[in-house]
Order: C-alpha cells, then structure tokens, then sequence
C-alpha cells in the first residue's frame, strides 16, 4: 500500500481491516507522514515501510515494530512495489510513476489510483504493461466503473473493433462551482474550492474537480486503459455522482455502474477482481424515490477539459506536459499565490510552449516534467509579482 497515509490509502486499510483472512500488508509507503505510518505499521506489522523523504524517516529509526525494515529515499517506494502480489499506488501526483512502472515490470497487479502515471507516461507505462504477468485495474471511480461495464459484454483489456463498443461516457460531478459562469468564478478561494459535493479526497485532485482538469485527465487515462479514441469518449455533468461512467454499444444500449459515492467500492474491486469484496461499499436503497441528472459541460467555465483533450490529441509528451503545469499551478493556488481562474491560464500558457518531444522512454518523461514545471513556475512567479 504505497500513499498508504492519504484519502485512498486510508481507505485501503479500512478493506484490508475488513477482510483480515484474504489481505496482509507487506508494504506501506509515504512521503513525510511518519507518525501515521508508524501508527499503521504497528497495527498491520509490513515487512517493509518505506518513506520518500530522507530527512523525515530518521524520525522513525528504532521505533518500526520487530520485523518490520525502514527503506528511505527516492526509490524506496518503488523497491517496496515489488515486494506485494498486487500494488496499490495512491502517491499523489508524478511522483507516483517509478511505483506505477515498477509494480507492470516486476509482473504484478497494479490497482492504479495515481492517474497522474498513466496520463503522463502512457506510452511507457504500455510497454511495461506489456511485462507477462503484469495487470492493471483501475481504482479511479469512472474507469472502474467502465471496467466493469465492459466486463459485463465479455470486453476485457483493450476495446477492438469487434467489440461493438460506440463511446466510453466518463460522468462528472461538476464540483463545487458547477453552474457558475466564468465571470462568476474570478474571485473564488481555496476553501471554496476545496468544498466538493459528493467526495471527500487529496487536495490535490479536489482542486482538480473543480477546474474539470480532474476529468480532463480521465479523458486520457481512459484512453490508455481502454485504448478507444479521444473521439470516442465523452464527459457529462451528473450531479449527484450515483452513475460513475457509461459505455454505449453500437446497437444503441448504455450499460452504467450505479452505487453511493465510495472509493471502497473501487479499491475493493481492484483488489479482488475477478472476485468482488464480501461487504458492500456504496449499495444504494433503491426502496427511497431518487433523481439522476446529466447536462453537457461548460468549456468556457471550465476550460481545463479542453486543453486536456488537446494535450491527449497531441500524445506523445503533451499529457505529461499538460499534467506537470496543472500539478505546478494547483500548488500555486493551494499555497495562496494564484487565482484560482488563472490555473487554466497557466496551463494554457505553458501547452503552447510544448516543445513536441516523443515519449521515448522514462528519461523522456522525466526529462519534459522537469522542463514543464520551469515554465510553469516562471508564469507562476510572473503573475504573483
Ligand atoms: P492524498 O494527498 O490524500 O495522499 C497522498 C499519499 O501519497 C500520501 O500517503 C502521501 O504521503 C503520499 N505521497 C505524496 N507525495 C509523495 C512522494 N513524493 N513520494 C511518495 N509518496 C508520496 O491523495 P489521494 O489519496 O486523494 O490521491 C492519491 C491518488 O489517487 C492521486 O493520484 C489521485 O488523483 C488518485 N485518486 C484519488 C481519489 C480519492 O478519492 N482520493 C479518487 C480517484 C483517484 P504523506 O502523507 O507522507 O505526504
Ligand atoms: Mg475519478
């Protein structure tokens, strides 16, 4: 369980709490969180926790429980990765990919909450995918969701042609400022931003929600986990977030997965798939009257989405690009220093410098994260001074 401090790795634990006889921890990992892994390693006893952080795991030497080792630094997390059947990355942000490309090398099952892996290195991460043995199930709810409603048609891995699949439609739930125009929307705080309706998650992707950059990577990571077009994949606005993605056949149907908003549910079903967990996350009481709605979004208000398309369209390095401006400017708003309108300024300011290189290898990916956010934090800084 790496992230294992966080909304999702939290979540996590409560399955594996649940469920004592089917799952064992043999790995947390962290950023900094020392006292909240500590706390977890002593309830689950790991063989291994590992922290990203150097200066913050000496705080933890002596006092891991007795069997339990202490690996530190940059490549920790991703050396834990092999140590497990199945991983579950919840890292938040870029920071998660040496975990995402260690866990498909070493042949594992990879129940994927850090999205930002995928989107950024797509290409990269579909060879290691490639590595026999190797699985990958989303965590994230919508792509669960379409994972299950392509399971249902016989569909699994990659859609073909033969499929008879028309269009993925990912469901959003608008966030907080659904409804506003973009006039309305000049003067919103960090509070208000981090206000979302129907999830409570990481900071980091509740300002995702509410830019719509958080389904714009959707967009692209279900096109790297179902291989269907951009052209293909559509967003609706669903409020109440009760309907988690569609898939449309070509004969007209639109099969939907429908439950409570609970992350459990989706972890759970990473975990034990082809099982599902024994409790139920999320089941809804179909005996109360309820109401679902679906409106088209609106591209002017929230124009993170059509850049993501953009980037996804562009391929190659442009997600990665895309996904380390975005991660850059959501700093920047979180820690007061930007607009929470100008997130989508700065990220298409910084689009337009792509610079077009192909997504080679790692290195590459590397190499164009760490230019984006240079580019970044100059328009940051610019508009802050
Ligand atoms: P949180 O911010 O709540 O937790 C992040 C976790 O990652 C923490 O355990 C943190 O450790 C660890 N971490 C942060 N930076 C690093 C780093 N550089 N190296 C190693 N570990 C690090 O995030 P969430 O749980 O909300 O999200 C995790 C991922 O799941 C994200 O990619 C998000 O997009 C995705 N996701 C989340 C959903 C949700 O409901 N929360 C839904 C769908 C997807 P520490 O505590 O030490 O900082
Ligand atoms: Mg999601």
């Amino acid at each position: 369980m790496l992230g294992s401090t966080g909304s999702i790795g939290t979540q996590t634990l409560e399955i594996v709490r649940a469920e004592p006889d089917r799952y064992r921890i043999s790995a947390l990992g962290v950023a900094s969180s020392v006292d909240a892994v500590l706390e977890q390693a002593v309830e689950f006893r790991p063989e291994v926790v590992a922290v990203a952080h150097r200066s913050c795991a000496e705080q933890l030497r002596g006092r891991l429980p007795a069997g339990t080792d202490l690996w530190v630094g940059a490549d920790a997390l991703a050396a834990a990765a092999t140590c497990a059947e199945t991983v579950v990355n919840a890292v938040v942000g870029f920071a998660g990919l040496p975990v995402t490309l260690a866990t498909l090398q070493a042949g594992r099952r990879l129940a994927l909450a850090n999205k930002e892996s995928l989107i950024a290195a797509g290409p990269v991460v579909q060879r290691a995918w490639a590595t026999p043995g190797a699985e990958l199930i989303p965590v994230d709810s919508e792509h669960c969701a379409i994972h299950q409603c392509l399971r249902a048609d016989g569909v699994s891995g990659k859609v073909g042609p033969s499929d008879r699949v028309a269009e993925i439609v990912l469901t959003a739930s608008g966030g907080p400022f659904r409804g506003r125009t973009r006039r309305e929307l000049s003067d919103v705080t960090v509070q208000d931003a981090l206000a979302h309706p129907t999830w409570s998650m990481g900071p980091k992707i509740t300002i995702d929600s509410s830019t719509l950059m958080n389904k714009g990577l959707e967009v692209i990571e279900a096109h790297e986990l179902f291989g269907i077009d951009l052209d293909r994949i559509t967003v609706v606005i669903h409020p109440q977030s009760i309907v988690h993605s569609m898939v449309s056949y070509s004969d007209g149907a639109t099969l939907a997965q429908l439950s409570l908003p609970d992350m459990r549910l989706c972890i759970g079903y990473a975990l034990a798939f082809p099982d599902r967990t024994v409790r139920p996350y999320g089941a809804i009481d179909w005996s109360e009257p309820s109401l679902l709605e679906f409106h088209p979004p609106d591209h002017d208000a929230f124009r993170c989405l059509g850049l993501a398309y953009e980037a996804g369209r562009a391929a190659e390095t442009a997600p990665a690009w895309l996904s380390a401006a975005n991660e850059v400017a959501v700093d920047a708003f979180l820690a007061g220093a930007l607009r929470w309108v100008d997130i989508a300024e700065v990220v298409e300011a910084v689009m337009q410098q792509w610079p077009g290189d192909l997504a080679t290898d790692s290195e590459a990916v590397l190499d164009i994260d760490r230019r984006a956010r240079v580019v970044a934090r100059d328009l940051v800084d610019k508009r802050a001074g």
